[in-house]
């Protein structure tokens, strides 16, 4: 019997892995320890209670009495606020999933890493603020972490314990999001219900609309950089409307192992949840002649600024990732807010970057949470008062 918590539970990637865990005949197989969530209280007390966890923790403090009595009875605690969230994260577990949104994943994932968990990470976005930090940490520890994002996932599998040290170029694919289609013109009127509907995928608001803007793209390929080691020059992306290969490796002797599979979530995290074993999970198989073709072409980057970035961010190191991160973040909120439209949210990210570079450089890489939060902050103040500026 193994012990899980899953940090984020209400969300996309929690509903999933919750399916997960219901259909693997919990309680028997696993144990709960902490499920998290933010808003929706009531669904948290409901998973809380179908899972018979030890706690259940919002991480809105004005949502504890609600909590509180959504449990009532039920032996479970309840607790509220970031803190809470953290704690909860450092009590022990053996696999712990972080599919929290945004830099607010950052903190309960080291407390994972610090007690030497197994961390299944969905929250790139600790990876893209705080890569060095976050594998220092597991270096440290001896935690190991698997990864959950579905391109990063299908690195991991296709890669199978060879030498990345020997490997030529890793490609990751992108559906192109919502506006893959549209003209350049159209985009800046593109309204936020228009950018929250993903052509292939199921997901929060959030990441769909990263993934319109090819932002969610350029923090994998930050994540791809953190994560694997490997250098920018051999992280290649590729559009890929029909999302069936998730990723492939290419070797020097020509060989490219690819990765396929019906996009569903639930493959990557049950690939994480059952590591190093692979399990009957309810993915769709794979019908190629269904599919009938699969078709592929080269990102534009003058369409999507963000792949630019990414790269530009990677070879300037420090604390650029987490500045980039912030500043994406307020510009997304900035977006959804009715603020700033569409192709404004790259601009104000470039902005933020530039200056950081002109007023002080990205420093070292942020080598605690105090210094990447540090970084956050700014980021995040920087892309605010530029947005909207010529
Ligand atoms: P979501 O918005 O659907 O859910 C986010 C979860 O985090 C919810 O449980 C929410 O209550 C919680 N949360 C929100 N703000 C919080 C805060 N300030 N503090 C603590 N908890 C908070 O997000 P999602 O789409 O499930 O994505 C979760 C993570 O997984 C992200 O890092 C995303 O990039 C990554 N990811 C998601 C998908 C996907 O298919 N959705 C795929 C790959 C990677
Ligand atoms: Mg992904």
């Amino acid at each position: 019997m193994r012990s899980i918590s899953v940090l984020g539970a209400t969300g996309s990637i929690g509903e999933s892995a919750f399916d997960l865990l219901m259909r693997a005949g919990e309680p028997e197989t696993f144990r709960t320890i902490a499920l998290t969530g933010a808003s929706n209280v009531a669904r948290l007390a409901e998973m809380a209670r179908a899972l018979r966890a030890e706690i259940a923790v919002t991480a809105m403090p004005e949502k504890l009495p609600e909590l509180r009595e959504a449990l009532a009875g039920t032996g479970i605690e309840a607790a509220a606020g970031p803190e809470a969230i953290a704690e909860a994260a450092a009590r022990p577990a053996d696999w712990t999933l972080s599919a929290i949104i945004g830099a607010a994943g950052l903190p309960p994932g080291l407390e994972v890493l610090r007690r030497g968990g197994t961390l299944a990470l969905a929250n790139k976005e600790s990876l893209v603020a705080a890569g060095r930090l976050v594998m220092a940490e597991a270096a440290r520890s001896g935690a190991r972490i698997l990864p959950v994002d579905s391109e990063h996932s299908a690195i991991f599998q296709s890669l199978n314990g060879e030498n990345l040290e020997q490997v030529e170029s890793v490609t990751i694919t992108a559906s192109g999001g919502a506006f893959r289609d549209w003209p350049l013109e159209r985009l800046a009127r593109a309204t936020v219900s228009e950018a929250s509907c993903h052509p292939n995928w199921a997901m929060g608001q959030r990441i769909t609309i990263d993934s319109a803007s090819m932002f969610n793209k350029a923090l994998e390929v930050i994540e791809t950089h953190e994560f694997f080691g490997i250098d920018e020059e051999r992280i290649r992306v590729l559009v890929h409307p029909q999302s069936i290969i998730h990723a492939f490796v290419s070797h020097r002797d020509g060989a490219s192992i690819a990765h396929m599979g019906a996009p569903d979530m639930r493959h990557a995290i049950g690939y994480a949840l059952n590591w190093p074993h692979r399990a009957a999970l309810p993915v769709a198989a794979l019908d190629l002649a269904a599919l009938g073709s699969l078709t592929f072409s080269a990102p534009d980057e003058t369409r999507w600024p963000a792949l630019r970035l990414a790269r530009e961010v990677i070879r300037a190191g420090g604390a650029a990732g987490a500045v980039l991160n912030a500043a994406k973040e307020q510009a997304l909120d900035d977006f959804i807010a009715g603020r700033i439209g569409f192709m404004d949210m790259a601009p104000a990210v470039e902005r933020a970057l530039e200056a950081c570079a002109r007023e002080t450089g990205f420093s070292a890489s942020p080598a605690s949470l105090d210094d990447v939060l540090a970084w956050d902050l700014r980021g995040r103040r920087l892309a605010a008062s530029t947005a909207g500026a010529a």
